[in-house]
């Protein structure tokens, strides 16, 4: 792919991880394929795909998905799969020190992993559409609204107070110019005033 330019060699990136994550998923065959095609199939067994005769053994996976997601958002949405996976690893790179994020309290929250476990989890997020990327940006990462939802409480609290923040400066640019639009009617109408009197007296 390389010669490329950046965004179709983004694509075809896209296109191997979706492959590799669809062959590692546990999930049933004909499930996945169909949710690519925007389809639902509701049971769980197809009884026919070589998950569903020859089931994967599962884990849990809800914290580590949690862990990178509160990653993804530390570094601001604004890095790619090999960099997060880096930081939950705790990989102190020339490249993760650069941006001091070796110094981010998510640092190495994920070392009892490795990297190839940490870059599965970040794919299979990637085909749950939990973390999307962003291919005009030389496909940094960054949450979908169901990876906002799937956030635990406590981090889903520090995203609202930073909205809300968001919102109460808004609001008052708001209260700012509805001020200035009732001083400049309020200078209108004194103005008027005068003329008013001005007429009167000539
Ligand atoms: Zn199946």
């Amino acid at each position: 792919m390389q010669g490329k330019p950046v965004a179709e060699q983004e694509i075809g990136k896209q296109l191997l991880m979706e492959t590799v994550a669809y062959a590692e998923s546990s999930v049933c065959r004909r499930k996945m394929l169909l949710n690519y095609f925007g389809e639902a199939y509701e049971p769980e067994n197809c009884e026919h795909c070589d998950n569903c005769l020859h089931p994967k053994v599962k884990f849990e996976g809800k914290e580590f998905i949690a862990m990178a997601l509160e990653v993804v958002l530390a570094v601001k949405e604004k890095f790619k799969v090999d960099h997060v996976a880096n930081i939950l690893m705790g990989n102190a790179l020339t490249s993760v020190k650069s941006y001091k994020h070796h110094l981010l309290d998510v640092f190495g929250c994920g070392s009892d992993k490795n990297i190839r476990f940490w870059n599965g989890v970040l794919r299979q997020m990637l085909v749950l559409h939990l973390i999307d990327k962003d291919i005009e940006n030389y496909g940094t990462l960054m949450l979908t609204e169901k990876g906002r939802n799937f956030l635990p409480i406590h981090i889903q609290f520090n995203f609202l107070k930073i909205m809300s923040m968001r919102k109460v400066m808004m609001m008052n640019i708001r209260v700012l110019l509805a001020t200035r639009t009732l001083l400049l009617m309020k200078n209108f109408s004194l103005y008027l005033k005068i003329y008013a009197v001005s007429l009167v007296r000539n």
